[in-house]
């Protein structure tokens, strides 16, 4: 069966000694897929620059007997600004982590694709703060999966307005006189984006703005919730921590 679709490459396996390329691909038709590009780190190789890490492509793969084989790679888009600054190419690679782990399998993925590909979009310039793109990136590859926190209203009281204090387990939240300090302080402003990120259409996800005093609890609640729904951490996750 042969298959053609657009794709951004989310991981790149280079084994030593060979000149073949593994890569993992987040595809618009079929989600999550892996393949090999035979030859493709060879110089001469019409796949190799379509087939390398963040590299948005257009890719015709062939099923082999236990993953797909890349026939033709024509690259797109390349995020060239990422790879030149540490923090966002580490940055990049954690979406693109997360991705793998949250982005459907054998079904369209043109909603993760799509969030993708303004992420690093966004992320090449200086406009949007890696802060906001990172919670955006969680929360909505969070919703695509299933996983939806209830910030409506105090799960005790049904207190809609004003700061709150999420319950990462439950994934609902409390307001202050009922959290008595249990759970991670969301300012009002944080709270308010929160909802806002996750009924947003796609083409407006990114476009709100937060006062750092909203931003920051924002970010980190939204980490810590994702952790606790996954029950895992991520290796890129940790080093873009060291290296922000
Ligand atoms: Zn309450």
């Amino acid at each position: 069966m042969q298959l053609k679709t657009d794709a951004l490459i989310i991981r790149e396996n280079n084994r030593i000694g060979e000149s073949d390329r593994f890569i993992t691909a987040l595809t618009r038709d079929r989600g999550v897929i892996h393949a090999s590009a035979r030859g493709a780190r060879k110089v001469s190789s019409r796949n190799g620059s379509g087939t390398a890490l963040l590299t948005y492509t257009t890719l015709t793969l062939t099923e082999g007997k236990s993953k797909w084989i890349v026939t033709d790679a024509k690259p797109q888009h390349v995020f060239f600004e990422l790879r030149a600054d540490m923090k966002k190419l580490a940055l990049a690679q954690y979406f693109c982590e997360l991705a793998g782990v949250l982005a459907p399998r054998d079904e369209p993925a043109d909603a993760c694709l799509r969030l993708l590909l303004n992420a690093l979009s966004f992320l090449s310039g200086d406009e949007r703060d890696p802060a906001l793109i990172k919670a955006v990136v969680e929360q909505r590859l969070l919703l695509e999966a299933g996983y939806r926190p209830d910030l409506d209203a105090c799960r005790a009281c049904g207190k809609q307005d004003g700061g709150m204090f999420l319950q990462t387990l439950s994934g609902s939240v409390l307001c202050a006189e009922h959290a008595r300090g249990e759970g991670i302080p969301l300012p009002a402003g944080a709270v308010a984006a929160w909802r806002w990120l996750l009924e947003a259409p796609a083409e407006k996800v990114f476009s709100f703005r937060l006062s750092p005093e909203s931003l920051v609890p924002l970010e980190q609640a939204s980490e810590r919730f994702l952790l606790a729904c996954l029950g895992r951490g991520f290796n890129t996750l940790d080093f873009y921590n060291t290296v922000r």
